[in-house]
């Protein structure tokens, strides 16, 4: 059995079990924890480098990686008036 010592982002076990469960987290071959952002569908490292802290989720990391907040925000800049090229 391998020790999770990845899991610093996420508070509860039980609640990981189920996230991993739901297909929302997983382990990579290493078993290290990884996050699916449903926004890009993509699993990245479920580590504060690549998504936002959250107080208000129960791991702690915002639903959406970085890269995709990033993009939306600016995308919210740019959607009033001029298109975003
Ligand atoms: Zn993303």
């Amino acid at each position: 059995m391998k020790q999770v010592t990845t899991a610093a982002s996420c508070c509860h076990p039980a609640v990981l079990l189920r996230y991993l469960a739901r297909g929302l987290y997983r382990r990579d071959a290493d078993g290290a924890l990884e996050k699916r952002c449903p926004r890009c569908s993509e699993y990245l490292p479920a580590d504060s480098e690549f998504f936002y802290r959250s107080r208000d989720k129960k791991d702690g990391l915002y639903r959406w990686c970085r890269a995709c907040f990033k993009e939306w925000l600016s995308a919210r800049k740019g959607s009033r008036g001029e298109g975003a090229r």
